[in-house]
């Protein structure tokens, strides 16, 4: 593959299947959940959400298939998609489950304690419903998130749409951000490794590139995934920045921001959407890496998993007064 690895953003938005979410955070660090805390919140959240929220803030075209309940909680999403301009057209409302939800408080070495309510909320009754289909037929583009595989029924949903995308030419891209432990069964691990063998684009960050490569050695793994599909690769460092691999065998590296840090979720999934969005407006990966670097930072600095989601003059503020880490 020569040139950009993603179908331009003219052909269809980019769209990408998975949960909505609130989070409801505890305002102090500290364990669990055993006493009453403080809580912040609800904050519109779920990677997939933030995801194609960052997408549309900075200027791609924008959806998501998903599914709220019928509740403020779901509200709070739709209204927050809308209004950064994503196609909402395919979120469906679920009247006899709430909307998903994830309780969310950090301790002091920065670990998170989580109370999860996923499987049996209606972030896990996503359907292929007329208003997902239609939405998938115009689409350019699918961004699939690994936290989605464990949603029952994504998996079908996300194969239609890699057939029909492919089919009209669009592209595909996968952030694999899945513990190993969850890629349990046999069913998950092959839909997982189906993913890596067909995208055009490939986002891990830490040990998902192993996860996602196999072997331990950094060029080693990003070899193997050059020789399934993958056209670009886009490693993510925290706070260390990131860096692009490409199959001709370009290596742009990309300092961190220097930001204190307030609440780190969120931050791969911005960067997945602002480098997703920036390489099927037509910029060249240097930049396109900056701003997702500058997504991811950002993003960072406030409380909230999409709160700090820029727009292009947002991030270009940003960049204009942020140090980079000297490496
Ligand atoms: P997530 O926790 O959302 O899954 P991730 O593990 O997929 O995140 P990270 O590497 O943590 O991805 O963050 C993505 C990008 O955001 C990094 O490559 C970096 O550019 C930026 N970033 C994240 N954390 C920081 C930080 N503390 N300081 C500066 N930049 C950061
Ligand atoms: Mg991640």
């Amino acid at each position: 593959m020569t040139g950009i690895a993603l179908a331009p953003d003219a052909l269809g938005p980019t769209i990408t299947i998975g949960e909505i979410l609130v989070e409801i955070m505890a305002v102090d660090r500290g364990t669990g959940f055993l006493e009453p805390t403080a809580l912040v919140g609800p904050y519109p959240s779920g990677a997939p959400a933030i995801f194609i929220d960052q997408c549309a803030r900075i200027g791609g075209s924008a959806g998501i298939i998903a599914c709220v309940g019928d509740d403020d909680f779901g509200r709070v999403n739709v209204t927050r998609l809308r209004a950064d301009g994503a196609d909402i057209s395919a979120i469906s409302i679920n009247p006899d489950f709430p909307t998903g939800s994830a309780f969310v408080r950090y301790r002091n070495d920065g670990s998170r304690d989580f109370v999860f309510n996923i499987a049996k909320s209606a972030a896990a009754k996503i359907d292929l419903t007329s208003a997902a289909r239609a939405l998938i037929d115009r689409s350019g583009h699918l961004h699939v998130m690994g936290t989605a595989l464990a949603i029952p029924g994504a998996a079908e949903i996300i194969e239609h749409a890699v057939t029909v995308i492919k089919g009209r030419g669009g592209s595909i891209s996968f952030d694999p951000n899945v513990r190993k432990e969850l890629l349990g069964d046999t069913e998950t691990r092959t839909r997982f490794a189906g993913l890596v063998d067909i995208a055009d684009l490939i986002l891990p960050s830490g040990e998902e590139l192993f996860v996602a490569a196999g072997g331990e050695d950094e060029g080693e793994a990003i070899r193997a995934l050059f020789g399934r599909n993958a056209g670009e690769v886009a490693l993510k460092r925290g706070a260390d920045g990131s860096t692009v691999f490409t199959r001709e065998g370009q290596r742009i590296d990309c300092p961190g921001f220097v930001v204190e840090e307030i609440d780190p979720t969120g931050a791969g999934d911005c960067f997945g959407g602002a480098y997703v969005a920036c390489r099927r407006l037509g910029m060249p990966i240097e930049q396109a890496l900056i701003y997702a670097n500058a997504a991811g930072a950002r993003n960072v600095t406030v409380m909230g998993p999409m709160e700090g989601a820029g727009t292009l003059a947002e991030l270009d503020a940003f960049i204009a007064v942020t140090p980079g880490r000297r490496s």
